[in-house]
């Protein structure tokens, strides 16, 4: 900012980090709002690119992080659904610069339109942001409803920053959310991939979920799961999810690594557990049952939100995984134990004992079998073997005859 101030721009920082600065938070990432073109941007630092093809912007990287500088826009170009026009093969740009104030009103909420300015330290405020911030107010700048058509996407933001800073939806923005749900479904499935990740792996994927469940956004954007939950069997299948939301917000909290697969395995259990069940009510094998559940989930999901193949890949995996988990005997354990996504399918047993879903021995079998020695395995090996446990995963299964003769906890 210094460096534009110098070279005669005008420059602000702006958004979230702002807003998190104010509120005594730690920003996520910076953006600089400047008068100066990208590409004066690019010739003043060296150590930047141009991104973005529909609306120019410049990364700087500055000591390990990338800030974000945009030139102020002007009323064009609104709708920023992501999509570039071209013609004749070119990309026709609609880098249309404006002033302070209408690069104030074209964002998405008052409080994410506030403007630090270094010439004075002075925080800019077109929008009335200040306020709604002091007040815990997220209120979409304009007329709510035209803003949400521009952009449906700032439907799923207003839950993301109301579940993020413990704010509450202005009245008029909150019921144009629930009139217009059902524009999510025209955001490009890969945009909204990307959304979903900002919403549950920012650290606050319970609150978000519960409010995303709350304004329905849930049920449009993922209506296998939503169908599933309705469902309802004993409380399991939403304690489930819950307890795998609050094991990402814990992760987070401890800064260990969440998967965008893992997430996605647990966003979808429930429709693809449901499914195999039935499947081998019709004489289907257990471990194909999860299988082709698991691929007609994922087919009916990725028309809505595209998921990348190389996680789509390990979430097949941490399927089957489960059903492999039960069977323990020979040379399989160990088989299991080696397997790349051995780690992610064990996590994913634990929170299903967690929820009840299966036996909570199973899950601790396999803890003590990771940290057992090599003949202490053998023994525990051999222990199965004894009781013929091997097959003891599932609680909520129908008994069948072969286990008939031992007592079942589940079964009066
Ligand atoms: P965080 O980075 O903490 O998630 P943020 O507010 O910085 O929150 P970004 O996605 O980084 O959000 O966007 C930076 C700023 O750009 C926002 O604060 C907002 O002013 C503007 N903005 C982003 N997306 C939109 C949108 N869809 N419509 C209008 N303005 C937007
Ligand atoms: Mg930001």
């Amino acid at each position: 900012m210094y460096r534009l101030k110098d070279a005669g721009y005008e420059a602000y920082l702006v958004g979230g980090g702002v807003r998190d600065l104010l509120l005594g938070r730690e920003p996520k990432d910076f953006d600089v709002a400047t008068n100066a073109t990208p590409e004066r941007v690019r010739e003043l630092f060296r150590n930047c690119r141009l991104i973005g093809r529909r609306f120019r912007l410049a990364h700087v990287y500055f000591r390990g992080e990338i800030i974000e500088v945009a030139t102020f826009r002007g009323h064009h170009g609104e709708g920023g659904n992501g999509e570039s026009e071209t013609r004749n093969g070119m990309v026709v740009r609609d880098n249309v610069y404006g002033t302070l104030e209408e690069d104030a009103v074209r964002r998405d909420f008052t409080v994410n339109a506030l403007y630090y300015n270094i010439q004075d330290y002075s925080i800019v405020d077109y929008t009335g942001g200040l306020e709604d911030l002091h007040n815990g107010v997220l209120r979409l700048i304009g007329d709510p409803r035209q803003r949400y058509r521009e952009d449906p996407v700032r439907m799923l933001r207003a839950v993301r920053f109301a579940a993020k800073l413990g704010f509450r939806l202005e009245k008029e923005t909150e019921a144009a959310l629930i009139e217009l749900g059902e524009l999510l479904t025209g955001v490009p499935p890969a945009r909204l991939f990307d959304e979903m990740l900002k919403m549950f792996l920012g650290g606050q994927a319970v609150a978000t979920f519960e409010l995303m469940r709350h304004y329905n956004q849930f049920g449009i954007l993922f209506p296998q799961t939503e169908k599933a939950l309705e469902r309802e069997e004993q409380g399991f299948p939403i304690t489930f999810l819950l307890h795998a939301m609050e094991n990402t917000d814990r992760r987070i909290a401890e800064q260990k690594p969440v998967t965008p697969a893992f997430l996605y395995a647990a966003l979808l259990w429930e429709p693809v557990r449901q499914l195999a069940r039935e499947l081998e009510a019709e004489g289907m094998s257990r471990i194909q049952s999860l299988q082709v559940a698991g691929d007609r989930v994922l087919e009916r999901q990725r028309r809505i939100i595209s998921i990348p193949r190389r996680f789509t890949l390990q979430m097949r995996e941490i399927w089957a995984a489960q059903e492999r988990l039960t069977q323990r005997t020979g040379k399989r354990a160990y088989r299991i134990l080696s397997h790349p996504r051995f780690r992610a399918s064990y996590d994913f047993l634990l929170l299903r004992a967690q929820s009840g879903e299966v036996e909570p021995e199973l899950g601790e079998w396999w803890t003590r079998f990771q940290g057992a020695d090599e003949q202490q395995r053998q023994e525990m090996l051999a222990k199965l073997k004894g009781s013929r446990q091997q097959r003891s995963g599932s609680r909520r299964r129908r008994p069948r005859k072969r286990q008939a003769a031992r007592p079942n906890p589940t079964t009066p």
